[in-house]
């Protein structure tokens, strides 16, 4: 293919370079008058019990609509606002969302529902962050108890006492801590027990091939059974199929979220679909 387009494999190769470094430099240009313009928007991905199917929470994850280009999704711009420090307000803003749209539940009497929010270890470098959390908190009159934090093994594992000291006053303010994408960072267990974790999110790459790997399922029924006997709850995400939710309830798997129950919809949309849930506390 590439003789017949007359181009050798370095030409390809710095061809594929400039349109990565373009398509970041796009991303850059644009990110800031994205937050400004109100191209962003937050949407939300329903977390039910395995036992009762009623709901448990929310996940909020970040949509960019850009004008032309249409739907851009997170993993397609959240390392350059990383990259540039713009998921630092990006993230506050986000937590705002998050904070409206439990409290707009709570307003529509579907009870109280808490909601996650995703932390990259970037918005740790921000020496304001716990303040923030606490102002938006205060501001949005959120019980902190309704406000999950997801954060990553590599924020625990590689951040500084700093960051061990802003997650030790995350979780002093009341608020829920979730260990995201469980399994696929680290083989060592033992810093479960250092930090003040509630949750474990199994990541979907475990769920996805049940049940036709053995191994996923070991592993995902092991770290079920560990997670409890360390007192910790267990969220299993992507799930797709009647048989990986057969599979989670009979390992006593506590909450999942996937697309077999729903996509991450608007918060407008997450309201007409409520109304077909019963919901906890309501
Ligand atoms: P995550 O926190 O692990 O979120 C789960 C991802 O899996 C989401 O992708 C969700 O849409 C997707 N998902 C959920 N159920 C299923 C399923 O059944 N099948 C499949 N194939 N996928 C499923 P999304 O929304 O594209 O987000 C990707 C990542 O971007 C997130 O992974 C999170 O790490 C990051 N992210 C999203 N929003 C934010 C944010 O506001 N702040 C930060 N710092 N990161 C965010
Ligand atoms: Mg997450
Ligand atoms: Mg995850
Ligand atoms: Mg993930």
């Amino acid at each position: 293919k590439a003789k017949a387009n007359g181009k050798n494999q370095v030409q390809i190769f710095t061809e594929a370079l400039n349109a990565e470094a373009h398509y970041k430099l796009f991303v850059e240009n644009n990110l800031r008058r994205a937050l400004t313009q109100n191209e962003l928007e937050v949407y939300y991905q329903p977390k039910l019990c395995l036992k009762t199917g009623q709901l448990t929470g929310l996940e909020a994850l970040l949509r960019w609509l850009h004008p032309e280009k249409g739907m851009i999704n997170p993993d397609q711009f959240i390392s350059v606002a990383e990259e540039t420090g713009l998921i630092i307000p990006i993230g506050k803003w986000v937590a705002r969302q998050a904070c409206r749209v439990s409290q707009e539940l709570a307003a529509l009497g579907m009870g109280e529902v808490q909601v996650a929010i995703n932390l990259s270890p970037k918005q740790f470098t921000d020496p304001d962050l716990v303040g923030s959390i606490a102002a938006i908190l205060d501001e949005e009159q959120l019980p902190p108890h309704l406000l999950e934090l997801e954060l990553t093994e590599s924020l625990l594992l590689e951040g500084t006492d700093d960051t061990r000291q802003q997650v030790a006053r995350l979780k002093a303010l009341g608020l829920t801590l979730a260990m995201d994408d469980f399994g696929t960072g680290y083989s060592s267990l033992s810093y479960l027990k250092k930090f003040p974790i509630d949750v474990i999110k199994i990541d979907r790459s475990f769920i996805k091939d049940i049940p036709e790997n053995q191994d996923d399922m070991e592993i995902t029924s092991a770290v079920i059974a560990m997670a409890h006997n360390l007192k910790l709850k267990v969220v299993a995400e992507g799930i797709e199929t009647a048989a990986q939710l057969a599979f989670l309830r009979r390992h006593k798997c506590d909450v999942g979220q996937g697309y077999l129950f729903d996509r991450p919809i608007s918060s407008r949309e997450l309201i007409e679909r409520l109304r077909r849930y019963p919901c906890r506390g309501a």
